[in-house]
């Protein structure tokens, strides 16, 4: 079921809902790659695990 308050088009994401571009996780987590990210590229959803 997909959660409305995460919006993601990630769907190679084992959590991404696949039907619509939502993430079916209740939370996730962002973080960032970057020593001083300054752009929304920079930021990274941590909580994403590979799909089948
Ligand atoms: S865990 Fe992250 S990458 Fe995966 S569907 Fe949810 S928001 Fe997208």
């Amino acid at each position: 079921m997909e959660n409305k308050n995460i919006e993601c088009s990630v769907k190679q994401c084992e959590y991404h809902a696949q039907q619509v571009n939502y993430c079916t996780l209740g939370k996730i987590k962002v973080g960032t790659h970057e020593a001083n990210p300054t752009m929304p590229e920079c930021t990274d959803c941590m909580s994403f695990k590979r799909g089948q």
